[in-house]
């Protein structure tokens, strides 16, 4: 096991760039594009023009130049080239490598999402066939129902009209935001759901599919957003919406039978309203595939809690997500991707490659992220030496499900569905009580040799913000240093992106009474920035 306070100093010198600060400016993109050394700048910057080539692709869908004048959001996409950006600050070699590789790959996957809402949208590209082939998915939901259903096409709508957007540009959510609270919606609530409801109340959601599924997937707020979303799905344009609704005390045994039965329930709605069949077969396929998933990230994350983490970050999080939840074992793309990454992951551990000059703490990240600030965990890094290990919304199942089809297993197939939907991003953590949210806090430190939890305050969502003591005191009984960080999700005009860093800078000064390792990047002038 590692010495949890043992500093790490970096044999090899960074090569390009040493400090960071000198790249940005108080526009909309950075000064210039960073310095890594001639290899890796050029493979960046091939990386760079690979996203362009997406995004061309994209703009050559049916629907497109209609979509684009359509809808206020897809002008966001102007800036993907720039978001990838926030997700290499500082790295080289392998780390470099494998956040191209996962991130390039969450990029096609949601400029598929694009192309798909574009062409089959009745306003836009108005495919019919491809509608009807289509099943709304609410974005927090895990798409586990879909897995045996190789001929229809799970679209998760909100994807790229909220969630991406935001990664992409911090400001895209607030007119939805605005729009929600115009019509009446308190303004405390998580603006995740309130952005999705304000998008549909403007009508600027995309129009397709044979039918919709829901899921309670996580809080109050999100319910509200849904039971809106829906009454416009089904009142106005026609398309029947299931409402799935998982348990809330998922770790409880008496509550799996319901919850299966309600998993049975949802297929036999799809099946009713589409036309299409449940295919076993297929279903076993990508049972196998959600647990090489689960296999590869367990073996990442026993990577991550030697001295030697590879695969780190934000990254690593969305990566997961896009694979466990959005995927949910359909694509046969994604092993070939883990393939890849596993190779660099294992060639960085070999040869003890680290990301920044110096690890001064192990770090676990708690909570939600804000979208807008997606690149603080490589920041904390650069910054400060202190590496994020891993963080909650990555940390989902560690067990597999049953992959032979056999009678049995086919009963017990509606249990492992139930089983990933309560155990989805976000909801695992955020719904189940202390355990769940507070206990397995400590357990993950335990397992990554953490001496440090960066915990994201997110001040809308009430589930963390009540066990706010809880943590307090049970990280001071264990001697783990815990950093508060508060944002509002995805709304910067709450907190900026540099009151959010100014939290942590504060505490590093302030608690651990420590420097910074590259002081050109304690402040930094991005609030104009995409
Ligand atoms: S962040 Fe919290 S409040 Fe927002 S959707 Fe998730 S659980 Fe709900």
């Amino acid at each position: 096991m590692a010495n949890k306070c043992e500093k790490l100093v970096n044999e090899k010198k960074r090569a390009g760039e040493q400090t960071l600060g000198a790249l940005y400016s108080e526009g909309k993109v950075r000064r210039r594009r960073e310095w890594r050394g001639f290899k890796d700048t050029m493979y960046d910057f091939s990386r760079w023009l690979y996203i362009w080539s997406i995004m061309i692709d994209t703009s050559m869908g049916k629907g497109f130049v209609k979509g684009l004048f359509r809808y206020r959001w897809m002008v966001n996409y102007l800036a993907v080239p720039h978001m990838m950006d926030k997700f290499t600050i500082g790295l080289r070699d392998e780390a470099l490598r494998m956040t191209h590789v996962a991130m390039n790959y969450v990029a096609k996957d949601i400029a598929l999402t694009v192309k798909r809402c574009l062409r089959g949208d009745r306003r836009c590209g108005n495919d019919t066939k491809l509608s009807d082939q289509t099943v709304l998915v609410d974005e927090n939901s895990m798409a586990a129902f879909m897995m045996g259903f190789p001929t229809l096409k799970p679209l998760q709508r909100e994807v790229p009209t909220m969630f991406a957007a935001n990664l992409i540009n911090q400001y895209s959510a607030i007119h939805y935001i605005d729009v929600a609270q115009q019509f009446g919606m308190p303004g405390d609530v998580c603006p995740m759901p309130e952005t999705e409801a304000g998008i549909s109340i403007e009508d600027d959601l995309v129009v397709m599919g044979r039918c919709a599924v829901q899921v309670n997937t996580t809080c109050d707020g999100s319910l509200m957003g849904n039971g809106l979303i829906a009454k416009r799905l089904e009142r106005e344009y026609g398309i029947p919406t299931f409402q799935l609704v998982a348990p809330m005390r998922h770790r409880m045994e008496d509550v799996q039978k319901y919850a299966a039965e309600d998993m049975k329930a949802a297929i036999a709605f799809i099946e009713e309203t589409t036309g299409a069949k449940w295919d076993w077969k297929a279903y076993f396929e990508a049972a196998k595939r959600v647990n090489l998933t689960t296999r590869n990230r367990l073996e990442w994350l026993d990577i991550n809690a030697t001295p030697y983490p590879q695969f780190v970050g934000a990254v690593f999080c969305l990566y997961n997500d896009t694979n466990y939840m959005g995927n949910s074992g359909r694509s046969t793309v994604f092993p070939k991707m883990d393939a890849k990454i596993m190779k660099l992951v294992h060639q960085g551990y070999e040869r003890k490659a680290m990301m920044a000059p110096e690890y001064r703490h192990r770090c676990v990240v708690w909570g939600v992220q804000p979208q807008y600030v997606i690149d603080m965990l490589y920041w904390m890094m650069q910054c400060w030496g202190v590496v994020p290990l891993t963080d909650m919304l990555s940390m989902v199942i560690k067990k597999e499900i049953a992959e032979e089809d056999t009678p049995e297993n086919r009963e017990q197939a509606y249990y492992d569905m139930a089983y990933l939907t309560e155990n989805m991003i976000m909801r695992n953590h955020t719904h189940g009580g202390v355990e769940t949210m507070v206990d397995e806090l400590w357990e993950a430190c335990e397992q990554m040799n953490a001496d440090m939890v960066m915990l994201w305050e997110h001040m809308a969502c009430k589930a963390l913000e009540g066990m706010h003591g809880q943590f307090e005191e049970q990280a001071r009984k264990r001697g783990i240093n815990l950093v508060w960080v508060s944002h509002d999700l995805c709304d910067p005009r709450v907190a900026s992106r540099q009151a959010i860093r100014d939290q942590f800078n504060q505490y590093m000064r302030t608690v651990m009474r420590e420097e910074p390792l590259d002081p050109t990047i304690e402040v930094i002038t991005d609030n104009n920035a995409w």
